[in-house]
């Protein structure tokens, strides 16, 4: 892993680089012990995706909170509590940021660990856990535990409170998908960490770059929808933490005067 040709290909691409973005998925979680939806570890085992159906919330809300709340408790932060910790992939890319490396993340994880790790420009394009919002007067408050005591927490004004993360059946909140177009048009080299490119429409997102002419990284342990139909320019097979610290290694060795390493 250390110093294969991909990765140093990988590395010559972000080095190269002058508008570096990053689309990242649930794999990137993954080390930092959320489990992706899919496979044997994947939260559809556990949990039924219909709950999470915006029209399932709002027939059943009770329902759906239950499960909300059962997934907030074991594994994703609110705006009182961080059950995870960042791991060294979203470490890395806020050191990046911070070095002038990179432009900024678009993010299809709802868990907030790109902000956590340090990250500023953060394209939350599915939403986060931070907050709620009233279906009725639309205000916005806290999402806490004290907060979402209630079986279905409601708002002062009787509304039904709904997370700040879109639900199946919702649209992309649209500053999220206005901001996550641009930066996909304009970036020079995008690197895909951790997402299956099986949902739209973020998954649309790395072949709207690579058609203007972006190199495309894609660091997975497995081939994805993007490896497979071609998107992907240089793929390296491994998981994100130690494909990040290897990358990070290789720049800071090769130095670019971004770094001043
Ligand atoms: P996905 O579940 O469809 O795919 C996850 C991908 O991560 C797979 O391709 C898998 O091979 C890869 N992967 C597994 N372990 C990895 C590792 N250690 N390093 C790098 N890659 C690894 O995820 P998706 O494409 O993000 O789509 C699922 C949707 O579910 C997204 O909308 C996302 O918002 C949401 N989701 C979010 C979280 C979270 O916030 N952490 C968790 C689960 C699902
Ligand atoms: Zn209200």
């Amino acid at each position: 892993m250390s110093d294969s040709p991909e990765l140093r290909k990988a590395a010559e691409a972000i080095r190269k680089s002058r508008k570096l973005a990053a689309f990242t998925g649930a794999g990137i979680s993954v080390e930092s012990g959320i489990p992706p939806f899919r496979g044997s570890n994947g939260i559809w085992n556990r949990y039924d995706s219909s709950l999470l159906d915006i029209d399932c919330f709002l027939r059943s809300p009770a329902r759906s909170w239950e499960a909300i709340k059962a997934m907030f408790t074991g594994f994703l932060a609110t705006a009182d509590r961080a059950p995870v910790a960042p791991n060294p992939a979203h470490r890395v890319l806020a050191k990046w940021e911070a070095e002038g490396r990179l432009a900024g993340v678009i993010t299809q994880n709802i868990d907030g660990l790109h902000t956590t790790a340090g990250s500023r420009n953060v394209i939350e394009y599915h939403g986060h856990c931070r907050t709620m919002t009233c279906l009725d007067c639309g205000k916005t408050i806290p999402l806490t535990a004290e907060s979402t005591a209630a079986d279905v927490p409601r708002c002062a004004c009787g509304g039904l409170l709904k997370p700040d993360f879109i639900f199946f059946g919702e649209g992309i909140p649209p500053k999220a998908a206005r901001d996550a177009e641009e930066l996909a048009a304009t970036c020079d080299c995008m690197v895909l960490v951790g997402t299956s490119g099986a949902v739209y429409p973020a998954a649309a997102l790395p072949p709207a770059a690579k058609r203007r002419g972006a190199a495309i990284v894609e660091i997975n342990p497995e081939p994805t929808a993007y490896t497979e139909r071609g998107v992907t320019d240089v793929f390296i097979a491994g998981k994100a933490g130690e494909t990040f610290l290897a990358l990070d290694r290789l720049l800071g060795a090769a130095g670019n005067g971004k770094d001043g390493e």
